[in-house]
Order: structure tokens, then C-alpha cells, then sequence
């Protein structure tokens, strides 16, 4: 009798909502199609310690609503190191691992591309983060849950911003990336979207909001991208410039949490078909994705090399929205 194949899974890099969706839906497409599941803990550091767990259908029940990842994450320094990757290496094959599920951003990815070159395991990649920002896919999991959990909350505070007539900027996760902020500006109906992949032009944000005041336009939402630089400062160089008071909001880490949406638990889902698929037809070293619409896969070197780009009529959108 032969033996039933061996996936891995683990979760690596930022958490984002869906990640146990995505565990949940590796384990079960990869049990229907005959093959058993290990689970490795806290990110690359389960491969590189080999803590790991047997995932079942049964024990991977009641997650797909839960945000963060049953299996944990860590960022891991010593996978970055030669000897880090070997011992990851020697635990896939001591497992006999044919396929690894590797659910994380373009960091994930890269480790995952540099496991590849010492490991015959094949590596495929799932995209899971908040700040939507990996090459090969128009939307990871948990992008969906983030944005709307973010615009619940600027909603509130534009209650807070209407009645006293004031300028809030709300400052959104993404790390160096716009994405976040773009669609989150757009949807919350802001009246600048700050993002770090254009130049923050201080003298063309206070002539808008000097102009929108002209307009009785005396209140409004500022949406900055956290890699845009500080908001304090923003904030307080807009009030020396418009004589207005200025409040700010970091929105923080109650965008990384929650119970994921129905899309975000989706993607997850459809994305894990995939990847286990590949990984049943031997295929590997490949980064799963949504491309137009369709459930797709690239290289995963191709995803690692490449930078993703900013959807710039988003923001030019916005700029016809705000007026
Ligand atoms: P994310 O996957 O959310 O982008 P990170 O950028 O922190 O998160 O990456 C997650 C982990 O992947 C890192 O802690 C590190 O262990 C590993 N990693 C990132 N880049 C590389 C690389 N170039 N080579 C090897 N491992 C890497």
C-alpha cells in the first residue's frame, strides 16, 4: 500500500483575518483528496525547532470565523541564515513532506523561494495579509476584513468631525504600501488620501482643505498610510498653516484582528483548493492568487522579484469624489 502524501502548512510574517480559514480549508481539500496534514508552529520557527502538530478535519473545526492563526506566527531572524533554512530543510524531509502551504505576505514569500533551493519539497505560497501588497494577486486574505474594519471606525470619527467642524487624520496600517489607505480612503469618502508611493505635497494638502473650507466644507477625513512619515507633525503643520485645529487617529492593530468577512474567508478557501491542488498534481515553487477575477498562480520567484503597483485611477477617483 502506498503512503498517503504529506502537506505542510504554516503561517508566517504579520498575521491577517482569514489565515485560519485558510488552514482549515488546506487541511480539508488536502484529507478529501487522500492526504494528511502537518501543521508547523510559530511561523518558520516550527520548521526550524520541527514543532509541529497533525492537523485532522476535526481539529481544524470552529476556526473559520476566528481572526489571527490557530498555529501561530513569529517573525524568525535565524531563517534568514544559512543554518536556519537547512534545519527547516531537514524537518520537511524527516516529515517527508511533497507540499508546503506557506500563508503570508511577500516576506513569507521570500523565505519560502529561499527554502525552495535547498528543500525538494514543493513550496507554494498563499497570500494573507492586511496590507494587500504581494505581486501576483489583486487582493490577499484578509484585506477585505481590515478595510472594513477600518471604515467602521473612521465612520465614527467623522461623526465626531462633522459636528465640531474639524480636520481628522486617520493614519492606517500597510507598512511602506498605500493600499490600505487607498481603498479605505475611497470608501469612507475622505478628502486627501496620503500614500507613501507619492510624495506628501504639504502645500497642496492645506490649499485643498483651505479650499474646501471656501466651500463650507469645514470638516474632513485625511486618510495617511502609516508609511507616509508622522501625523503628528502633519497634523501640527497643517494647523500652522490653516490657523484650524487638527486631530489625529492612529487606527493601529484593530485593523490586524477580527473575525474575517465573507470575502476574506472566501479567498481563503478558494485560494487553499488551489495551492493544495498544485501540490497534489506535483507542482510547486508557485504563489497563488486572484487575477481578474479568476483563481490563478505565478512563479513564486516572479512574485518575489516583483514589486506590486498602486492602482493610481483609485486615487485620482478619489480625487474627483472629494470635491
Ligand atoms: P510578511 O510575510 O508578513 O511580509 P515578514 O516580512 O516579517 O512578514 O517575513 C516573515 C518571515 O519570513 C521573516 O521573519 C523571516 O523569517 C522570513 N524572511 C523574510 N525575508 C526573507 C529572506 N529574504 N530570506 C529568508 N527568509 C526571509
Amino acid at each position: 500500500m502506498t503512503q498517503p502524501k504529506v502537506i505542510g502548512v504554516v503561517t508566517t510574517g504579520g498575521d491577517a483575518p482569514g489565515m485560519n480559514a485558510a488552514i482549515r480549508a488546506v487541511t480539508r481539500v488536502a484529507h478529501s483528496k487522500g492526504c494528511q496534514v502537518v501543521g508547523f508552529e510559530r511561523g518558520w520557527e516550527g520548521l526550524i525547532m520541527n514543532n509541529f502538530r497533525r492537523l485532522t478535519p476535526r481539529s481544524v473545526g470552529g476556526i473559520i470565523q476566528l481572526g489571527g492563526t490557530i498555529l501561530h506566527t513569529a517573525r524568525c531572524p535565524e531563517f534568514k541564515t544559512a543554518e536556519g533554512i537547512q534545519k527547516a530543510a531537514k524537518a520537511l524531509k524527516e516529515h517527508d513532506v511533497c507540499g508546503l502551504v506557506v500563508i503570508g505576505g511577500d516576506g513569507s514569500y521570500r523565505g519560502a523561494h529561499e527554502l525552495s533551493k535547498v528543500s525538494n519539497t514543493q513550496m507554494v505560497g498563499l497570500p494573507a495579509t492586511i496590507d494587500n501588497d504581494v505581486y501576483g494577486t489583486d487582493e490577499t486574505i484578509g484585506f477585505d476584513t481590515a478595510v472594513n474594519t477600518a471604515v467602521v471606525e473612521i465612520d465614527k470619527i467623522r461623526d465626531t468631525a462633522m459636528s465640531h467642524e474639524r480636520i481628522f487624520i486617520v493614519e492606517v496600517m500597510g507598512r511602506q504600501r498605500g493600499f490600505l489607505a487607498a481603498t479605505v480612503g475611497v470608501t469612507v469618502g475622505a478628502e486627501i488620501i496620503l500614500v507613501p508611493e507619492n510624495q506628501c505635497n504639504l502645500s497642496t494638502v492645506v490649499e485643498t482643505l483651505k479650499d474646501n473650507a471656501r466651500k463650507g466644507k469645514r470638516a474632513g477625513i485625511v486618510v495617511a498610510a502609516e508609511g507616509c512619515g508622522r501625523v503628528s507633525e502633519l497634523a501640527k503643520e497643517i494647523e500652522e498653516k490653516t490657523g484650524s485645529e487638527v486631530r489625529i487617529t492612529i487606527l493601529g492593530y484593530v485593523q490586524r484582528g477580527g473575525s474575517p468577512t465573507a470575502r476574506s474567508r472566501l479567498l481563503a478557501s478558494l485560494f487553499a483548493e488551489k495551492a493544495v491542488d498544485l501540490i497534489v498534481q506535483g507542482k510547486g515553487n508557485r504563489a497563488v492568487g486572484l487575477q481578474n477575477g479568476a483563481v490563478t498562480s505565478i512563479p513564486l520567484e516572479e512574485s518575489c522579484s516583483n514589486s506590486k503597483p498602486i492602482d493610481v485611477s483609485l486615487l485620482q477617483l478619489n480625487d474627483m469624489l472629494a470635491i
